[in-house]
């Protein structure tokens, strides 16, 4: 049996089948239906958040969030992330600047950030990673005193609080992810959370193709809305996600106890006053006696696949070396030796147990 690094939490199909009926009775499929509607009410509640819109994926949500503070010049960020989030900056048009990451929890060094703004830089996109979240108060700080906009990548952090605080409530936006493979699933899809009511407008309007009446369009917009089945999808899921992250809990609890303390593995600290969300398990191979190139391979060969997540960093890319500025070496060095194990709902203590045994082997 292969175990992948991830698997996707699913409704029962009956469950689905129910859920997406009404659609087949009302032929209303996407364009702020009823079921678009009643999630984002319940998604929003379920995040803390004061405002949300939902979108077809994470990505377009974040180039909407860029597009909706109008950000110009300059953007400080991180390279150690998915590709998503320097493709939107780079594709709105903006220069990222990187900034390095944090030893511990990967996040961004804000001791870092200040020696990178100039008069251009006009934002921060930080990056929660692994759903470890960044050190919210010091950005925000820093956000304060350059008069500098805040977007979150929380794509990885869905149900993390601070003090019961959710995540999404921190900055000037948050996007969050609902791909197939995150820990909270619309199939593909996403959103994003702000403080500000105001932005409202600006972000659906630029989700519609920049529509604001049937004969006017005012924006350059895009499509990026979320459709009914996506919805129905999102609305099953929501009903399980305390379940599926206990579950993931139980595989994170087992893991710990078995490669913790062992000398050359590195594992994130747990952060304290944070409610987890066990996204993703990763582990740093330093020192150990064997690397992670070969540990991936050890567990390939045994059909078990962990991810080499993430690997490359993004300043790393072809289509970005030696473009834009910033020293990255932490980042670097982790990206080469970081594996993420499996970790999803349901992954068996037997399954933690015999991928701790081929590593500790
Ligand atoms: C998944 C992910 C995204 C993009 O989200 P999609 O919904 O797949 O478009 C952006 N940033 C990070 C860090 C991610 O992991």
């Amino acid at each position: 049996m292969k175990i992948n690094v991830t698997r996707s939490s699913m409704p029962s199909y009956e469950e689905y089948c129910e859920a997406i009926k009404p659609i087949f009775e009302s032929k209303w499929l996407t364009n702020m239906g009823p079921l678009h509607n009643e999630f984002a009410d319940k998604v929003g509640t379920y995040l803390g958040a004061d405002n949300v819109s939902l979108f077809t994926n994470g990505h377009l949500a974040l180039t909407i969030a860029i597009r909706a503070l109008n950000l110009t010049g300059e953007v400080i960020t991180t390279p150690f992330t998915f590709a998503s989030t320097t493709h939107a900056i780079v594709d709105c048009g903006l220069t990222p600047v990187f900034c390095d990451v944090n030893p511990d929890t990967y996040t961004i060094d804000t001791d870092k950030i200040e020696e990178l703004i100039t008069d251009k830089t006009s934002a921060i996109i930080p990056v929660h990673v692994y759903g470890n979240v960044c050190d919210v108060e010091k950005i925000e700080a820093i956000a304060k005193k350059h008069n500098l906009k805040v977007i979150y990548d929380a794509a990885h952090v869905f149900g993390v609080k601070i003090g019961g605080r959710g995540i999404g409530t921190y900055g000037d936006i948050s996007m969050f992810s609902f791909h197939a493979t995150k820990v909270f699933n619309t199939i593909e899809g996403g959103c994003l959370t702000y403080s500000d009511k105001a932005l409202e407008g600006k972000i659906s309007t630029l989700r519609n193709f920049g529509i604001t009446s049937p004969e006017s369009v005012d924006e350059v917009g895009t499509n990026a809305k979320m459709n009914e089945f996506q919805a129905a999808m999102g609305l099953c899921n929501l009903k399980y996600i305390d379940d599926c992250i206990e579950s993931r809990k139980v595989a994170e609890e087992t893991y710990r106890k078995r490669l913790e303390g062992v000398d050359g593995i590195k594992l994130c600290p747990i952060q304290g006053g944070v409610t987890q969300n066990h996204a993703y398990f990763p582990v740093l191979f330093d020192g150990y006696k064997y690397n992670r190139d070969e540990i991936a391979q050890k567990l390939s060969a045994e059909d078990i696949f962990a991810r080499k997540y993430f690997y490359p960093i993004t300043n790393e890319f072809s289509c970005y070396k030696g473009k834009f500025r910033g020293e990255t070496p932490i980042a670097k060095k982790i990206s080469e030796n970081i594996l993420t194990l499996p970790m999803y709902e349901g992954l068996s203590d037997d399954n933690v147990n015999k991928i701790c045994d081929i590593i500790l082997r």
